[in-house]
């Protein structure tokens, strides 16, 4: 392993102690169809997962050929239960993956306890929660493994990008051999993630936001630019040929700059979070309850309105950066779910949920977001 992989592979582990080891991937989904293949889930394996989350943590699962079994989310932690994890369980159980939700990850303890009990694998979703905590623990070392995502939008960015972290001697055993296996990204791949550094840094500015974004997401869709999802993985269940593949060193140099500031930005966002807490739960409306914050490390902050597509107009005209994460309970496929076994009908908060929520910039101009959400205020829930 490339001397850049390795220094990248020592900083992500710092948090961590020294039983941790920590596996490289070209995405975080990939890490997830890793710990999943290693540990042997296959044909007839079930594997539970919260009903709100995205579509690429099923297909991981259905590549497989396991069936992914959702279970409803709480409105208050936008997370899956214990007591319904619970009761989603039947003899097939071979894993249940646990989200950290924007940030927040809730009832952990239990949950990989009991999984230990029973001898179900525990996986952490923490695509959100890279350098935030559980109960003074690292987000990612309550469970048996953890898969983490460096994507654009995700806790610190390396345009695309994953990693798993485990401290469980036969899934490190297992991961070191499937690693072999890796197919090494393309000098186009690379060159395409070094120019969108480039155009991110120097090219983004409030007035252009909406056109690039635009640009951007016709762009990936059409395959013309090395993007966090290829058409076809929100479209059906196959799995893509190139998908089992490499973390490359443009990515690690990249990461390895950012993760410099991380603890600083995640203060930030904290920060900001709890500004946004106090203004929301003063004027009645659906915030992160107080006793949620202090195991939040925030990469989004939600709100639920009325009229999501209108309130999105309005805050493009207020040049207010908006998230749109989930806008569906498999994000971001709208309609039909039924190829990946869900059906809307059984998980009526997340479909509901998903039909309200935004998110709000935490890392922005909070008096001018607040001042676009008081005049808005009868759009908020
Ligand atoms: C982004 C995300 C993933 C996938 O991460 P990638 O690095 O894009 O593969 C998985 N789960 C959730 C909840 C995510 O938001």
């Amino acid at each position: 392993m490339s001397e850049l992989l390795e220094k990248y592979r020592s900083k992500l582990l710092e948090p961590f102690s020294k039983e941790h080891e920590c596996f490289l991937y070209w995405k975080g989904r990939v890490g997830l169809y890793a710990i999943l293949k290693a540990a042997g889930v296959g044909e007839g394996d079930e594997v539970i997962l919260p009903a709100f989350t995205c579509v690429v943590v099923p297909n991981a699962i259905i590549y497989l050929k396991a069936k992914p079994v959702y279970v409803d989310i709480q409105r208050t932690s936008l997370n899956a239960g214990f007591e319904d994890i619970r009761k989603a369980r039947t003899d097939r159980t071979k894993a249940v993956i646990v989200q950290n939700t924007f940030g927040l990850s809730s009832e952990l303890d239990q949950i990989s306890t009991w999984c230990r009990q029973e001898g179900i694998l525990s996986i952490e979703d923490c695509t959100h929660g890279y350098g935030g905590q559980f109960k003074s623990k690292p987000n990612g070392s309550f469970c048996d493994a953890a898969f983490y995502s460096s994507q654009w939008n995700k806790p610190f960015s390396t345009g695309i990008g994953g990693f798993v972290i485990t401290a469980h001697d036969e899934h490190k055993q297992g991961l070191r051999e499937l690693s072999k296996k890796l197919i090494t990204p393309s000098w186009t791949e690379r060159l395409s993630l070094s120019l969108q550094y480039f155009a991110k840094e120097k090219l983004l500015t409030d007035a252009n936001y909406w056109n690039l974004l635009r640009l951007y997401r016709r762009l990936t869709k059409a395959g013309l630019l090395t993007g966090s999802s290829s058409g076809t993985e929100i479209e059906n269940t196959a799995m893509p040929q190139d998908y089992f593949k490499a973390f490359s060193e443009v990515q690690a140099r990249k990461g390895i700059k950012e993760l410099k500031h991380l603890d600083q930005v995640i203060d930030q966002r904290k920060q900001a979070a709890h500004t946004y807490t106090e203004f929301l739960e003063k004027h009645g409306k659906y915030h992160v309850i107080s006793e949620l914050h202090r195991d939040h490390s925030f990469l989004k902050y939600p709100i639920l309105v009325k009229e999501r597509e209108n309130f999105f107009k309005l805050a493009e005209a207020a040049k207010i950066r908006l998230g749109d994460w989930f806008i569906s309970p498999l994000h971001p496929v709208k309609g039909d779910l039924s190829p990946w076994f869900f059906d809307r009908n059984e998980f009526p908060v997340s479909n509901e949920v998903s039909s309200q929520i935004v998110n709000l910039p935490l890392k922005v101009d909070l008096n001018k977001v607040q001042r676009f959400l008081e005049k808005h205020i009868d759009q908020l829930l």
